[in-house]
């Protein structure tokens, strides 16, 4: 048989079958068609937004509060949130999609069932706002998959605005207004809330009256919230709060494993059952946590586009003095963001804590990781886990990956065993969050916890060796200290070293 009869029979018998399947009519595609007509309006839109950590999300709103937006905070996505996200939400997302956007789900449900408002009623008086990004993962897709879950659980045409990492605003002028002037605002919001948060975190575990620590925490967001709500000047809240600090008691001399957090960025931030609560449950273990403040990751997306900049030069997209000029530009912005944090660090009482330096962490992640790939947490992963052991600075090091996050699990199943295979003294676990599955995380996390203790007292014991430093005369010498300079990882024994030196 000739060939090209083959082929006419071929291309009948193709034919005949997308008849009978259907597949000549023209596909119907999801279409992202809620795009509003009408302007958003401060003075009638109530604006919801959140998910990140408490102490963000209550400065965040007292920030938009000061700037005249009707404002809500949804709470910390929980497993109510898991599941509406699961119900209305696309097969195969990850896990921080279903969680948040089930939250949203959620939070709009128990406004229409608490308080007698109809889904018309909220669409039309609502609006949420988020991040969002045209990243190569899920995070580019999470306003979509917003208004695709919204509409089918009843408030088609929900507005959801973002604005994109990197500083473009959708769907201007329908969507959220973001001046110059608002971001810095919320960028101080943000430094305010990690450094709260990092002071929780340093002091919690070693706090002589249980419950202290949560309580200074709150009093002093309360202060400071109320006065950047009232557009007041921070100095005095920021004052009275250190003091708040200052009066919790703490006995920083006990050897507790330090456990850096790291993975994907919402896992890792969350204080919520989208990690099952691990920063609670590692301090209920005697461990103190270390979780990346939210301005390392705005160092990350500077560095990133600095990266992008400095390669389209090298291309000839720039001319060498343009090239130069946005790098000086951008290495301004980095300075200003790390000058920012240590000032607030400063005002809070949290002496001795650096920002991590995007570019020595790219360096050290290139030979494993290309620094060019972004999505995810990009290389930064890779970088911090081989810090936390080289220079000593974590005695485990958890990395949180989201189910079905695809840069999260690439990298800590496919790049760092072989990190850890070069650094053998490593103490790295990486942990799957799906909702479910606690019970076999936290044993994982205990198993891992069993050797970090144990290095924690080792290097402890060494200190106060190397010292000649009797532990007990140390005890009626500490001070309030909370941060001390950096020598090894524990906090106890870098306490040693610093307070033998004052003797
Ligand atoms: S980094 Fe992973 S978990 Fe986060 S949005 Fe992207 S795919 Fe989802």
């Amino acid at each position: 048989m000739e060939s090209s009869n083959i082929e006419q029979q071929l291309q009948q018998f193709e034919s005949q079958q997308r008849e009978q399947l259907g597949l000549n009519q023209v596909p119907i595609h999801w279409h992202d068609a809620a795009l509003q007509t009408e302007p958003f309006d401060k003075n009638r839109h109530t604006v919801l937004f959140g998910s990140l950590t408490h102490a963000h999300d209550q400065l965040l709103l007292a920030t938009l509060k000061g700037c005249g937006y009707r404002v809500e905070a949804l709470p910390t996505p929980d497993m109510n949130g898991l599941q509406r996200g699961k119900e209305f939400g696309n097969r195969g997302q990850c896990n921080p999609t279903y969680f948040t956007v089930g939250n949203l789900v959620h939070y709009l449900q128990t406004l229409c069932e608490q308080q007698g408002l109809t889904a018309e009623q909220v669409v039309r008086d609502y609006a949420f706002v988020t991040a969002s990004t045209c990243g190569p993962c899920r995070f580019g897709m999470y306003v979509t998959e917003y208004r695709k879950a919204l509409r089918d659980a009843g408030f088609d045409g929900f507005r959801v605005m973002s604005f994109q990492t990197e500083g473009a605003v959708d769907n201007e002028p329908l969507g959220f207004p973001i001046s110059k002037r608002l971001t810095l605002a919320l960028l101080r919001a943000v430094v305010i809330g990690d450094v709260i948060n990092a002071l929780g975190y340093r002091m919690r575990p070693y706090e002589i009256s249980e419950g202290e620590t949560d309580q200074a925490q709150a009093e002093s967001m309360g202060l400071i919230a109320s006065a950047i709500a009232q557009g007041k000047g921070l100095g005095k809240a920021l004052a009275r709060s250190k003091a708040l600090f200052n009066r919790v008691e703490l006995n920083l001399l006990q050897a507790k494993p330090k456990v850096s957090i790291i993975g994907e960025f919402w896992a890792m931030t969350t204080e919520g059952e989208g990690n099952y609560q691990l920063q609670r449950f590692l301090e209920s273990e005697g461990a103190e946590c270390e979780v990346q403040p939210i301005a390392a990751w705005f160092l990350y997306l500077i560095w990133a586009e600095r990266a992008s900049h400095a390669e389209a030069t090298r291309a000839g997209q720039y001319s060498a003095w343009a090239g130069r000029f946005q790098q000086l530009k951008l290495r301004l912005v980095e300075r200003m963001l790390k000058g920012y944090f240590q000032h607030i660090s400063k005002k809070l009482g949290m002496d001795y804590y650096k920002l991590s330096d995007m570019d020595q962490l790219a360096k050290t992640s290139e030979a494993y990781y290309p620094t060019q790939l972004r999505g995810g947490e990009g290389h930064m992963e890779v970088g911090k886990l081989i810090q936390s052991f080289r220079d000593k600075k974590h005695h485990l090091v958890l990395s949180v990956k989201p189910f079905g996050c695809m840069p999260s699990s690439g990298v800590s199943d496919g790049i760092q065993p072989l990190v850890t295979a070069h650094y053998p003294e490593a103490n790295f676990l990486a942990v799957e969050t799906s909702g479910d599955g606690a019970v076999n995380v936290y044993s994982r996390v205990q198993m891992a916890l069993f050797r970090a203790r144990k290095s924690a007292e080792s290097e402890y014991q060494t200190q106060l060796q190397q010292h000649q430093v009797d532990e007990e005369q140390l005890k009626k010498n500490r001070r309030q200290a909370r941060y001390f300079p950096h020598h090894v990882a524990g906090t106890a024994a870098n306490a040693v070293a610093f307070l033998s030196a004052q003797k």
